[in-house]
């Protein structure tokens, strides 16, 4: 009966969209009992659109500047968002998950989460507040003004958290993005941030230590993710779930590949392989 299960398992998991690459994986999904998400691209689409630009004139037009050398989400927003012809940049460095810097018409421009949001404190806690991500701009170490940046969470994120819980797993999600920004959208997909399922403001080379630390306290790790920086979280976890949308670096380092842009398919994928793990036992 071993390859007949094996058979089903892997033309249910076909038409669901689930890449399994070897039988063993089957095993770990049994004793997963948390899973990490990462927030954007994988609970939100990551399609970001520029929504505010709040400082002084100019703001918008230095940062698409530096930005326009970025393949970052975020920055693709602030290029879309700008009309007209922008200078060049000289000097680019991407720190990543922390933002771009450059020199722009002489002036040495910095794009990234924000350390000081300057005059702009209440703008960036209500936009925050709304589940919105929000970085500064600053010209010659000076915050000149804050750049508000919307992603759409996917409609079936949350009835996919409801179903990972009903597997029992328990979802915790994680992000570089503030804990403002984090929380709202933990809300939205039935996450609670007061209950120690959020982490939020990780840096990329952070995402992986948290997934250790979870295992150092007994548990069996899923992760699911997208991005360049959670590759290693998703070799690292016991489960490592990829958005079959994302990376290639994420793809590679998955056990699984999610072919849907759905984080349903990852309660799809967890169930599947432990109904196939009973059939063939
Ligand atoms: P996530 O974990 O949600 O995928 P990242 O680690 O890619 O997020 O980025 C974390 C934060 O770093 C962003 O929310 C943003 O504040 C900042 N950041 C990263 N890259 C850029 C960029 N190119 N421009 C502006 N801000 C950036
Ligand atoms: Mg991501």
């Amino acid at each position: 009966a071993t390859p007949t299960a094996l058979l089903v398992g892997t033309g249910r998991g076909a038409q669901l969209g689930i890449v399994i690459k070897g039988p063993e994986v089957l095993e770990s999904t049994r004793a997963v009992d948390t899973v990490v998400l990462d927030k954007t691209g994988t609970v939100t689409t990551g399609a970001m659109s520029l929504v505010d630009v709040v400082g002084d004139p100019g703001t918008l037009r230095w940062a698409a500047a530096v930005e326009a050398a970025s393949e970052h989400p975020v920055a693709r927003a602030v290029v879309a968002g700008h009309a007209g012809a922008l200078p060049p940049v000289e000097d680019f460095a991407n720190q990543a998950g922390r933002g771009v810097t450059g020199t722009v018409e002489g002036r040495r421009v910095r794009v990234g989460r924000v350390e000081d949001a300057g005059r702009w404190a209440d703008v960036v806690r209500d936009a925050e507040a709304a589940g919105r991500t929000v970085v500064s701009v600053a010209v010659d170490d000076e915050v000149r003004g804050v750049l508000v940046v919307a992603d759409t969470v996917r409609p079936s994120s949350a009835a996919a958290v409801a179903q990972l819980r009903d597997l029992g797993l328990a979802p915790v999600l994680l992000t570089g993005d503030g804990v403002g920004a984090a929380a709202a959208v933990a809300r939205q997909v039935g996450l609670d941030p007061d209950a120690g399922e959020v982490v939020a403001g990780v840096l990329p080379e952070g995402k992986v230590d948290v997934v250790r630390r979870l295992q150092e306290q007994g548990r069996v790790v899923a992760m699911v993710g997208d991005g360049v920086n959670d590759a290693a979280a998703l070799v690292q976890a016991d489960l490592g779930l990829a958005m079959g949308t994302g990376t290639d670096v994420a793809i590679e380092a998955g056990d699984v590949t999610l072919v849907r842009a759905d984080l349903v398919a990852a309660a799809d994928a967890v169930r599947l392989s432990r109904r196939t793990l009973r059939t063939i036992q």
